[in-house]
């Protein structure tokens, strides 16, 4: 019978990762992309400077914009704190139910909420569904054309506070032109672009990471 990517990806997990070891669960995953199939996961590459991104900022929320099969909610849940909260969105109910078993794979469902449905729908609801008052850290990766008008939204909504940090991924490819012109000119921000490859393979893109000035 035929499988989905994602399914295959989860098998890789299932086969070759340690439970409740999140590090394995990530090995597993790149191996799989390097040597099986390409998959949209932000990569290893990348991956080691979404880690100290986290790592430097410590944050205590996150909002992860995309979770796809959860590749790189393991990698941001492993690094917090054990008080912090990730809330992430996937709108593909095929892709959410895999990310849950990837999630619960490296033991982190304690630590993350996946939530259902479109940015633009739930953004607005971030204060009173979760009790959210504003995000230290939000990883953008999902549809590169909802960047910007996403980010716009949780300024409306008051989401970000001084010193909030936007990491937005494949800025570069597929690119996000309407974003970067926004957050590199606008003087709410402060912005700075990490150089690295697209996912699994060599071709150029990267990592901008901007602070909200208030
Ligand atoms: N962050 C993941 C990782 O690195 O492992 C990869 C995310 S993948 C590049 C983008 C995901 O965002 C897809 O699974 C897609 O279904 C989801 N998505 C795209 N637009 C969305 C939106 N407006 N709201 C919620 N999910 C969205
Ligand atoms: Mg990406």
């Amino acid at each position: 019978t035929q499988t989905t990517r994602p399914q295959r990806m989860l098998a890789a997990v299932q086969k070759n990762a340690t439970r409740g070891d999140p590090r394995s669960v990530v090995k597993a995953i790149d191996q799989f992309c390097r040597q099986k199939e390409w998959a949209m996961n932000v990569g290893d590459e990348k991956g080691c400077i979404l880690d100290s991104v986290v790592t430097e900022v410590n944050p205590a929320t996150v909002l992860e914009l995309g979770t796809y099969c959860g590749y790189s909610t393991v990698r941001i849940a492993s690094l917090l704190p054990s008080n912090a909260k990730l809330i992430t969105l996937e709108f593909n109910p095929d892709y959410a139910a895999i990310a849950r078993q990837v999630i619960a794979w490296a033991g982190l469902e304690d630590k993350v909420q996946l939530v259902e449905g479109a940015s633009g729908d739930w953004i607005p609801k971030m204060k009173e569904k979760f009790g959210i008052e504003t995000f230290d850290l939000v990883f953008l990766d999902h549809w590169k054309d909802r960047y910007l008008p996403d980010t716009k939204l949780m300024e409306e909504c008051g989401l970000l506070r001084k010193g909030s940090i936007l990491l937005a991924d494949n800025v570069i490819c597929p690119g996000t032109p309407d974003y970067l012109e926004y957050i590199r000119n606008s003087p709410r921000y402060k912005s700075q672009y990490f150089k690295s490859h697209l996912e699994y393979t060599k071709v150029e893109d990267g990592l901008e990471k901007s602070v909200f000035l208030g």
